[in-house]
């Protein structure tokens, strides 16, 4: 079952992206690097509710 999440830089705290995960595939919090906007560079995204 796939929900949808919303992924938060890490260092700015702002959410930039919105995507979707498998509950059963993807335990815990999903982490990514992403290219923020706002800090101008590729930092950790994690996944907000
Ligand atoms: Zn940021």
């Amino acid at each position: 079952m796939r929900i949808n999440i919303q992924l938060a830089c890490t260092e700015c705290k702002r959410r930039n992206y919105a995507t979707s995960k498998n509950k059963k595939n993807t335990t815990g919090r999903l982490e990514v690097k992403k290219y923020c906007p706002w800090d101008r560079k590729h930092t950790v995204h994690r996944e907000t509710k």
